[in-house]
């Protein structure tokens, strides 16, 4: 049966095509650690994959799985259907038509930026049209001639990218690509770096421990914890059916409150939520800033404990019973002072997870 997908973001239809990567039951053993513990992940055609999860969850090695630095101990890798690791195969990095974009973006210091461009396009005959490509491309066409370190950050990064794109390689793999820019070109590099991927036409996997940067980034986003792959999905879905309590507190703001439930209901420190369809017994609530409600109330059962004032709205934190907190983003509206007894309450759909240990874990993220 020919499968048809359409991509979240770009809103593209592709046919019966190979993912351009596939791994399959992948994993990776470091001494007593399973840095990676069973993952199964593809890339589509044009898609830019993020691999999200807290530091040491196996991100990193998945991604040095897939370029071909590190040989998995169990599973396969394929690209574009043709299996370049397992079952008795382990094609090399140089040979496997992967680009990658470095955290530190590892240019070499002493060549020009038309050079860094070139250098991986073994094709004498083409390189000169690639290098020009490439400087049109990622916007660097009056810089061809400077060394990387006259160049700002966000330069050498789109460097570091345009080297990796040369080549035309299948699949470009990016690691932390943004960790090595202060806050502020990192939110503008990001636009940039989508940007010029999408007109490449490139597939991209990139690793973030940061959930903005994915959710900004990516068509899809693959949320890591303890070696496994727990969810791989568009971001608003994800945003809005994460599969565990670890997922949802781990992409977007999210505070857990405990309750029990009927089925119906669930009885909380705030007052009973409506929550048809959940599973009875203990259960973690989650509560998203935007949907939470609060209200000056003498005899509330919260403390407003702090606000950030950010002009166009603020984020009030509320302190609750058994230490438990909840924090609710409001308007500009300055009704709310630091030591006000308030009362809150849910918006909208409410999510409910049982309670168990993956989500003290989640909790403590
Ligand atoms: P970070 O965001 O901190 O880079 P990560 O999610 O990328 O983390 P990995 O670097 O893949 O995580 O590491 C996963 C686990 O494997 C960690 O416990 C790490 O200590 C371990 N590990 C990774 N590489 C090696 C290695 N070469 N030798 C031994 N252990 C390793």
């Amino acid at each position: 049966m020919e499968e048809v997908i359409e991509t979240p973001v770009r809103g593209r239809v592709f046919g019966a095509v190979p993912p351009v990567v596939a791994a399959r039951s992948l994993v990776k053993v470091f001494g007593s650690v399973r840095a990676v513990d069973g993952v199964d992940l593809e890339a589509r055609p044009g898609e830019l994959l993020a691999l999200l999860g807290p530091s040491g969850c196996g991100k990193t090695t998945t991604l040095r799985l897939l370029a071909g630095f590190e040989r998995p101990d169990q599973g396969s890798i394929a690209l574009a259907g043709d299996v370049v690791a397992g079952d008795g195969r382990f094609v090399p990095p140089e040979r496997r038509r992967i680009g990658v974009v470095f955290q530190d973006f590892a240019l070499f210091p002493h060549l020009t930026v038309a050079q860094n461009l070139g250098y991986g396009v073994r094709d004498k005959s083409s390189r000169r049209r690639r290098v020009a490509e490439m400087l049109e491309l990622i916007g660097l066409a009056d810089a061809a001639d400077r060394l990387p370190h006259e160049l700002s950050g966000g330069q050498q990064q789109r460097v570091a990218l345009g080297r990796a794109l040369a080549p035309e390689p299948s699949l470009v793999l990016l690691d932390e690509p943004f960790s090595n820019l202060d806050a502020a070109l990192r939110v503008r590099m990001r636009a940039e770096v989508r940007e010029i991927l999408l007109l490449a036409g490139a597939t991209a996997v990139f690793v973030t421990h940061d959930q903005e940067e994915a959710l900004s980034l990516a068509d899809r986003v693959a949320v890591m914890q303890g070696g496994r792959l727990l969810q791989v999905d568009a971001p608003a879905e994800l945003y809005a059916r994460p599969v565990d309590a670890f997922v949802a507190t781990f992409v977007g703001d999210a505070d857990l409150l405990p309750g029990e439930a009927d089925g119906q209901e669930v009885d909380t420190a705030i007052g009973r939520i409506s929550a048809p369809g959940s599973p009875a017994g203990p259960v973690d609530v989650v509560l998203r800033p935007e949907r939470v409600r609060v209200w000056l109330d003498g005899t509330g059962i919260g403390v407003v404990h702090r606000i950030e004032y950010f002009g166009h709205g603020q984020l009030v934190e509320v302190e609750l019973p058994a230490g438990r907190r909840a924090r609710a983003r409001l308007g500009p509206s300055r009704d709310l002072l630091v030591g006000d007894r308030v009362s809150l309450a849910m918006t909208g759909d409410v999510l409910v997870f049982p309670a168990g240990p993956s989500v003290s874990a989640a909790a403590g993220e």
